[in-house]
């Protein structure tokens, strides 16, 4: 029989929402025994069983929940299910089936807390973040396969938030192996080389795809400045849609080399027109103003200020800083294109942090779009932390 995870009174009103998390404050004792990762029942302090979820002792989110049903058994044949479910509901979309690089599990949004699953081709790469993911890592496994028929599958588990969740670092390969590191899939039309063992987060930031190939559309004979570059995603993308030059910043020497031969994988495009930087974006931003130089288009793709709520005043001023030099280096009549992967940071204080930016760089700017994430990572309406990616398009006069 499984433990019980009994709720203070009250505490259950999120639950029944079908929000996925239950926080350590929520929690009024644990009848029984679990370790870690291991599926308990949740029942409310008036013994209404509420949810089957799991046991995360060391988190602050002390319980995940895989089902809602508190009859649902939590076994191979469970992840099956989700696994399968995840999968098409991406194959139903027609944007989505032909894509070589694809999500084809976000975590708590498709159902599965703490799983990752990002597909390169033949080759699907995992993230397992939360010590229930790690226990089920082979029925994941072993049903990622049959879903998808993938002939190799690597594990990324190397993320820092497995610290949070007791548990260690974990990569290599789980089904397969290859003695190259890298796969290319085709984005937009544009080759691009992932780096499955080496890359950020799984090798690639597959969410900007939609985004990305709108900034193909707006470049034609355009200058673009593209800050956070990474392997050249929006760079390449900016120069298929035609742009005049493109000039791409980032601090991460690896990541300009391979958005380099990313270049020389596509011989479509004019290598002459791309410039890279090895810099600072905050401190290259000044540098462009100071040297009076204006671009038609300015993205700003920054990581992860904020990556919890404790770190939203400092990630403020961070966007802002940004933010304002963006738009003073925007041309007449020219688009900032900016984002915030920060979960902290909700849609309505990025668009006041922005609209303090134009005000401070002294730019009248209307949006003309709102960004947000691909449909292969969707938010589920009852998990809005889902919700991290979000961008807007803004023009000056
Ligand atoms: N736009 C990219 C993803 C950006 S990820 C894409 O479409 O793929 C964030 C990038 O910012 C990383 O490549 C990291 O090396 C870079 N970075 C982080 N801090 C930086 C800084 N202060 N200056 C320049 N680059 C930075």
């Amino acid at each position: 029989m499984s433990a019980q995870l009994i709720l203070h009174s009250g505490k259950e009103k999120s639950l029944l929402r079908q929000h996925p998390w239950i926080f350590s404050g929520a929690v009024a004792h644990l009848e029984g025994r679990a370790r870690p990762g291991d599926t308990v029942d949740v029942v409310a302090a008036n013994g209404r069983p509420l949810a089957r979820a799991a046991w995360s002792p060391s988190s602050q989110i002390r319980a995940r929940v895989w089902s809602f049903d508190p009859e649902e058994v939590v076994d191979h044949a469970f992840f099956k299910r989700r696994v399968a479910a995840a999968v098409a509901r991406r194959e139903a979309l027609p944007e989505l089936r032909a894509q070589q690089g694809l999500r084809l599990i976000h975590a708590e949004s498709d159902g599965l807390p703490g799983v990752i699953a990002d597909r390169y081709g033949d080759t699907v790469v995992v993230q397992l973040t939360s010590a229930g993911a790690d226990k089920w890592r082979a029925a994941i496994v072993d049903s990622l396969q049959k879903a998808t028929a993938c002939t190799q599958i690597y594990d990324r588990s190397d993320s820092d938030v497995r610290k949070l969740e007791g548990l260690e670092p974990t990569s290599g390969w789980l089904l397969g192996a290859d003695i190259e590191d890298e796969r290319v899939i085709v984005e937009n039309g544009v080759r691009m080389a992932v780096d499955i063992v080496k890359g950020h987060k799984t090798g690639f930031y597959l969410d900007q795809r939609e985004n990305r190939r709108r900034l193909a559309e707006l470049s034609a004979h355009k200058r673009v400045l593209n800050c956070f570059c990474y392997t050249g995603g929006f760079s390449l993308q900016a120069l298929a849609g035609g742009a005049r030059e493109v000039v791409s910043v980032d601090s991460s020497g690896p990541a300009l080399l391979t958005a380099q031969r990313n270049l020389a994988l596509n011989q479509q495009l004019d290598a002459v027109r791309a410039v890279w930087r090895d810099a600072d974006v905050f401190d290259e931003l000044r540098a462009l103003r100071a040297a009076g130089e204006l671009f038609d288009i300015v993205v700003l793709d920054p990581p992860k200020f904020a990556p919890s709520a404790a770190h939203v005043e400092r990630a403020s001023r961070a966007y802002k800083d940004i933010n304002a030099s963006g738009f003073r280096l925007l041309a007449p009549g020219g688009m900032l294109m900016t984002y915030s992967c920060s979960g902290g940071v909700g849609l309505d204080v990025f668009q006041q942090i922005v609209a303090a930016a134009a005000r401070d760089a002294g730019r009248t700017a209307r949006i003309v779009q709102r960004l947000q994430g691909a449909a292969d990572h969707p938010v589920d309406l009852a998990f809005p932390e889902g919700e991290y990616l979000k961008g807007l398009l803004v023009q000056v006069d």
